[in-house]
Parts: C-alpha cells; sequence; structure tokens
C-alpha cells in the first residue's frame, strides 16, 4: 500500500431491525470481539468475558444510543478499541463491556465486585466517577478533567479506557445534536486528543482531532478531504518515486522493512494553513515517508542508523531537521529516526525510521509500553510522568481553569531534553526556562535562582532552553520569588512553588498591616474583632483579611477614609456610599431578541440581551453559539472562534443554542484581509466594488505595502454571510489579488 487513508465520512446506517436481526447482529459484533481477543485468553478467561458480556446485554436491554441502535454495542465497541488500538488485554475488555453499567444500570460496584474481584472493580468505578463528574452540569469540566486526572494515578487503565469511549462517542455524534456535538468536539479537541498524545496514542490522537474538526469545521474539514482525495493519485506517484531507489538500497542491504508513504491528517493540513497563511495547494503533498525495520531488539538502533545513512546517501537532508529519539526517546515512550530530506523535483519529504517494536508503541503507546518492558532496569519514563502529575496535584488550590491550562502546558505539551552539570536528563515541556529548570530540581534552588549557565554561557532567568542545553544554576541567598516570575516560568510545579512563596511572603508583610489597623482601630475606640474588620473589607471592596492587611502595610490603602466612620458602642459604622458610576460597558452594540437576528432556543422569556462577541465578530449566517457569561448577559460567539473550544470545554453546561433568522434591516461589523499585488489603482478598485457596486459601508480600511505586494485589513457593515460570499468572490476576481480571508478583529492588535 503506497498511502494509507485519512479518516473518511462513514455515517452509520440507520437502525431499522427486527428484535430478531438485532440479537442477531449483536451476537455478530460480540463474536467478532471474542476473535481480536483470542490470542489474549488464557484458561477460564473466556467464560470471564462471556459471564461479563451478558450481565452488561441483560442490564442495557431496554436501552438505546441516540442512533436508536441496542445500547449494549456501545460498550462491545470500545472493547474492540481497546484490544485492536490500543493493544489491551482481558481484564481491560471485561472492564469495557461493564463500563457503563454501574452508572446507568441496576448493577451496583458490589455486583461487579463479587462477580469480577477487586482489580476489575477498582477500574469501573474510575470510569464510573468520570463519568459521574463528567456528566454533572453544575460543575465546570476543568474541575472535572482535574478528577480524571487523579484517578490515573490509581490505574492508567481507566484512562486508556476513558479515551476508547470518548473515540466511539466521536465516531458516532452524527446522532447528536448540534450543541451537544460542539460540546463534545470542542472538549476531545482540548483535553481528550493531547491526553492521547501525551499516553502516545497517535492515531487515536490524530483521529480526535479530524473528527472534531469535522463537527466544529464542516466546511473546512470536507473541502481539504475533497482536495486530498482529488489529489490522490499524484501524490501516490510522486511517494512511489521517492521510495524506488530506497527499497533497491534496502532489499541490497538483506534488511527485512516496510516502506510507506502516509498523509498529513486533514486537521493538521489545517491548522498549517491557518497559522501559516497559505494555500492548500502549498500543503497538500506535506506526507512522511515510513520505514519500518523487522529487527531484532539488540539491532534495532545500528539498523535505524544504516537506513539513515542510505537515505541521505540518496538525497540531501536538512541539517537542522534531525530529530534522534532513539537515544532520548520521548517521555510517552516515542522512539524513533526523523529526517528531512529534498527529494525529487525539490521538495521536502520527512522520513521516520523504526523498529516494529518502536511501532507498535508509536501506534498504540502505554499499553505496547508495559509489554516490552523487561524486568526492572531504569526508572520507567511513564513511571516518572504519572509521578510528576502526582506531585503537582496533590498540593494544587488554584482555579481549575488554570490549573487545566498549566496541566496541558506542563504535561501535554511536547517536551525537550535538557542536562545538569553531571549530565543527569531532566524533560521539560517545550518553551520551559532556566528558572523551570531550577524549580525542577529543587524549590530552594529555584527560589534562589538568579541565573544561569547554558553551555557555560551565562543567561538570565527567563532564557528559553532547548534541548541538548546544559544547564548549571546560579543562586544567591538574597533572591526570593516575585510576580512576574509567573509569566517567566511554564511547569505547573515552578508555579505551585512560586504562589506559595508569594502567599507566604505576602503573609509576612500583612501582619505589619495587622499591627497598624489595630493602633488606629483601639485610636478611635472601636474593637478591633473580626465583625469591624468585616466591614472594612467591605468598604474597600476586598475579598479576603489577608488583603486588607497587606494593602493596609503597603500603604496602598491610608485608613484616611476612617475619619468618615462612626463609632457606635465599640462598632464601625460605614459613611452612606456615594452611587457608583456605572462602567462603561467594553462590549458591542446590544440588541434586544425582539429587534433582533437571532433566535434563542430553550428560553422561555422573548426578551432575551445578548452580546456580539468581539473575539470573532460573528455576523448573521456564520454558525453560531450562545453562551451564558457572568454578568453580561449571553454572548454570542461564532463556532470556529478562536476562543471557542476553550469555553465549550470548560463550561459546556453554560452553552445556549442559537441560530440566526432572515433580516436585512440590520448590518453587522466585519473585517476582511486581502493580500495582493500593489499595483496601481488596486486600492480603488477594491472600494468601488464594496462602495459603489454592493452599496456597503466601510467602517476602516488600512493598506500596507512592502516590496511590491500590500496587505490590506478593511472593516465592512454586512448583513450576512451570504453577502459576505459574494463580496469575497467579486474582490478575489480581481486582476492581482491573492488571497480574501476573513480576519478575527483580535488579529489586529
Ligand atoms: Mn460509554
Amino acid at each position: 500500500m503506497a498511502e494509507q487513508a485519512n479518516v473518511i465520512d462513514n455515517p452509520l446506517p440507520k437502525y431499522n431491525l427486527t428484535e430478531e436481526q438485532e440479537r442477531k447482529e449483536i451476537l455478530r459484533q460480540y463474536r467478532s470481539l471474542l476473535r481480536s481477543l483470542r490470542p489474549k485468553l488464557k484458561k477460564g478467561d473466556k467464560e470471564l468475558v462471556r459471564h461479563a458480556f451478558e450481565m452488561s446485554a441483560e442490564a442495557h436491554k431496554s436501552m438505546r444510543r441516540k442512533s436508536g441502535e441496542p445500547y449494549i454495542l456501545h460498550p462491545i465497541a470500545v472493547a474492540e478499541i481497546c484490544i485492536n488500538e490500543i493493544g489491551l488485554g482481558v481484564r481491560s475488555t471485561i472492564c469495557c463491556l461493564l463500563h457503563d453499567t454501574v452508572e446507568d444500570t441496576d448493577i451496583t460496584l458490589e455486583d461487579v465486585q463479587r462477580e469480577f474481584g477487586n482489580e476489575i472493580a477498582k477500574i469501573v468505578d474510575g470510569l464510573t466517577k468520570i463519568s459521574n463528574v463528567l456528566d454533572a452540569n453544575s460543575s465546570k469540566q476543568a474541575e472535572n478533567f482535574r478528577k480524571i486526572l487523579l484517578t490515573l494515578t490509581d490505574d492508567p487503565r481507566v484512562i486508556l479506557i476513558k479515551l476508547a469511549d470518548r473515540l466511539h462517542n466521536m465516531r458516532t455524534l452524527d446522532y447528536m445534536k448540534r450543541e451537544k456535538q460542539l460540546k463534545i468536539a470542542s472538549e476531545t479537541v482540548w483535553v481528550y486528543a493531547p491526553l492521547a498524545h501525551r499516553m502516545g496514542l497517535y492515531n487515536i490522537k490524530t483521529e480526535m482531532e479530524d473528527l472534531s474538526m469535522k463537527y466544529m469545521e464542516p466546511e473546512q474539514y470536507k473541502e481539504i478531504a475533497r482536495k486530498l482525495a482529488e489529489t490522490k493519485r499524484e501524490r501516490t506517484r510522486y511517494i512511489n518515486e521517492f521510495i524506488r531507489p530506497i527499497k533497491d538500497k534496502l532489499i541490497a542491504q538483506g534488511l527485512d522493512f516496510e516502506i510507506y508513504g502516509r498523509p498529513k491528517s486533514i486537521h493538521s493540513i489545517w491548522n498549517k494553513i491557518r497559522k501559516k497563511g497559505v494555500a492548500f495547494e502549498e500543503v497538500y503533498d506535506l506526507f512522511a515517508i515510513r520505514v519500518i525495520l523487522n529487527s531484532p531488539q539488540e539491532k534495532e538502533k545500528e539498523d535505524c542508523w544504516k537506513v539513515y545513512s542510505m537515505i541521505t546517501d540518496q538525497y540531501t537532508p536538512s541539517p537542522e531537521r534531525l530529530r534522534d529519539w532513539l537515544s532520548n526517546p520521548k517521555s510517552n515512550g516515542y522512539e524513533a529516526l526523523h529526517t528531512t530530506v529534498m527529494g525529487p523535483q525539490g521538495k521536502w519529504v520527512e522520513v521516520q525510521i523504526r523498529s516494529k517494536r518502536m511501532n507498535e508503541i508509536a501506534e498504540k503507546g502505554l499499553a505496547a509500553h508495559y509489554k516490552y518492558k523487561e524486568g526492572a532496569g531504569e526508572e520507567d519514563r511513564f513511571d516518572k510522568w504519572f509521578g510528576q502529575i502526582r506531585e503537582v496535584l496533590s498540593h494544587n488550590d488554584t482555579d481549575s481553569v488554570d490549573f487545566l491550562q498549566d496541566f496541558k502546558t506542563s504535561f501535554l505539551a511536547e517536551e525537550i531534553y535538557v542536562y545538569t552539570p553531571k549530565g543527569d536528563v531532566k524533560m521539560l515541556p517545550v518553551g520551559s526556562t532556566a528558572l523551570d529548570f531550577a524549580f525542577s530540581i529543587h524549590s530552594a534552588v529555584g527560589s534562589k535562582c538568579i541565573g544561569a549557565k547554558v553551555h557555560h554561557k551565562l543567561v538570565p532567568i527567563s532564557y528559553k532552553l532547548r534541548s541538548g542545553d546544559q544547564v548549571e544554576i546560579i543562586t544567591s541567598n538574597k533572591q526570593k520569588p516575585t510576580e512576574d516570575w509567573l509569566n517567566i516560568v511554564v511547569t505547573a510545579k515552578a508555579k505551585s512553588k512560586i504562589k506559595d512563596a508569594l502567599r507566604e511572603e505576602k503573609r509576612k508583610i500583612a501582619d505589619d498591616g495587622k499591627y497598624i489597623l489595630q493602633k488606629k482601630l483601639e485610636g478611635m475606640g472601636a474593637a478591633f474583632h473580626s465583625n469591624n474588620i468585616e466591614i472594612l473589607e467591605h468598604f474597600y471592596k476586598l475579598t479576603s483579611q489577608l488583603e486588607l492587611f497587606y494593602r493596609i502595610a503597603t500603604k496602598a490603602i491610608d485608613l484616611k477614609e476612617l475619619q468618615d466612620f462612626q463609632v457606635l458602642g465599640d462598632k464601625l459604622e460605614p459613611p452612606k456610599p456615594a452611587k457608583p458610576v456605572e462602567p462603561e460597558p467594553e462590549y458591542q452594540k446590544t440588541y434586544s431578541k425582539k429587534e433582533s437576528e437571532l433566535i434563542i432556543f430553550g428560553e422561555s422569556s422573548d426578551r432575551v440581551e445578548y452580546h456580539l462577541a468581539k473575539c470573532c465578530t460573528p455576523i448573521p449566517g456564520d454558525d453560531v453559539f450562545g453562551f451564558v457569561t457572568t454578568g453580561k448577559g449571553l454572548m454570542i460567539h461564532r463556532t470556529n472562534c478562536p476562543n471557542a473550544a476553550r469555553l465549550l470545554a470548560n463550561y459546556g453546561h453554560r452553552v445556549v443554542k442559537t441560530k440566526w433568522a432572515k433580516n436585512k434591516e440590520i448590518s453587522f461589523l466585519t473585517g476582511l484581509r486581502i493580500i495582493g499585488l500593489d499595483d496601481v489603482g488596486v486600492i480603488h478598485k477594491i472600494t468601488n466594488i464594496i462602495s459603489g457596486e454592493l452599496r456597503l459601508n466601510i467602517a476602516g480600511l488600512s493598506i500596507e505595502s512592502k516590496e511590491g505586494v500590500f496587505e490590506g485589513n478593511i472593516k465592512i457593515f454586512v448583513h450576512d454571510k451570504e453577502q459576505l460570499h459574494q463580496l469575497v468572490a467579486r474582490l478575489k476576481a480581481l486582476n492581482g489579488i491573492h488571497s480574501v480571508e476573513r480576519f478575527e478583529m483580535e488579529d489586529e492588535k
């Protein structure tokens, strides 16, 4: 096979079977599950699996999925994923079959424990807890995620099964309501895909991203999928041309191998298009060539390098694009050699070289890793990773959304490896600074850090480390952490240690303020008791005593206002407050529902105040959702707003379904970025189309020109998306125009 397929759009058939046919279908899928499991079955296992299947089928008997199919097909499918795509075994299969029973049926945890023992009961319990926290509408998604991670410390299989569960739900998302699709898709791309990546499940990660995109960006998704299909033949021809000479050489060497090309995923192509601002045509031929060697474990590294040398004899490598994860595997276990070489027709091609064993780890991650782990050797990288997570989770009291962000950058990001002066390796997330490194050694080293030496050269604490750096930390006893440090570090560990230190410092300073206040109150004849302190806290609009004492100590509050207080008995009586000034609202013009364009579902009141989010400036026709904010009412965002994924993933329960109604009365502000050749008169032609022919109002126009290329940002008022499309088509048809893209207003900053 020259090219492996991307995820394809393959909706399930609508369910329309008789009871008898249904029963046969369930049995058919169960038998297929047993076939997948056969190589792993030991004596007595088959009976256990059958028991779990029967128990689950009986319990879910009267339940159906949104597609109409019998519910039991879902646990069976999740089990298939765990076996075939993650490489898990019999115990996990049983857990998969039972994963929704305690949550949704009459089966109790005690039943599971009695029938299958402690190990399985514990995992099912973990899975039940996850779904409990995930489905609870009242609490935040981010907080839930933290709880999920806590279960990870018990048994990683809970997370692996949860990932399989989520993948199957994503594969069958078609039957959900639109707002549910958006919520689940964004949660998947925000949390589960990075988690899958971190667990080393590259295929699952990629599929999750592609499926999320299918629901969040349906138009772009379809367009890229279509273009990929159209260009497939051309790509296959090129891959074959590239592979042929290498294949001959490898055969001549007597190596046992497989070689093939693999296109980039739809999601990653789309990311490139967005981030680099290039056209599909400039990235569509991106693919990786994979060489998978069937070498014995003691010869695999040697063989990988042999292949590397043969390929680079044939094609010139790009010197800075060699990635050696043979000598330093990633902490999720990934091992391979990557290089980028100049192929035929002057195209850069990425080549990944690894052994069969390494490939299995690359595809099945954690589970395959454990399978190959032999005897007691160095501490396992996974164990280390779990250890670090446990440490951070055990003392973390920050806001959970912050926590989720920290967690993502600390544990789910790509990583670099750096060395201590003694040559010990430390893994840190990409973007880590010398200060992160210092805290990774010890919090006492971190809080005294004043700089570092990297390869014997002096660098500041904010120095961004790169793989291979050897770092020596310089400390001073006079040093102490400041607020700025929080912006320098990226690791969760460093952040929480700095916050601890700052809090401690604040407490010390606050003690002075406490003393000052006590003297002052006693001087006025008022008592220094919590009642009076609360009154002052309230008066200065502060959230804690600590804050009040601290501000007094730092003279941010000078207590002059106390003159206006009265003392009744020993109690303070605050002066009557002056009428507060209404703050200027920071959002765009507001519309009430009556005169508006928008239909908001699930709201009984017919006057719902809403605002159009400034970050994505939705216009009628855009795919939108409503988001219930605290204080600003309902905020309308585009589903492809840069903030959408974060909002949907963290606060899915606050999402309200909305739809545009037809109305040509109101205009909405939007922006276009036009890039083209700086031809005399082109600006005139553009403005002529906008205000002359289409009679649209221009709210702002800025043009910059450099070496014959201009970039123009235009803000215009349009009625809806249709009108905007019409305008874009007209502009694109102009001579010398390279691209016309809608931009987010945020981009301007
Ligand atoms: Mn499930």
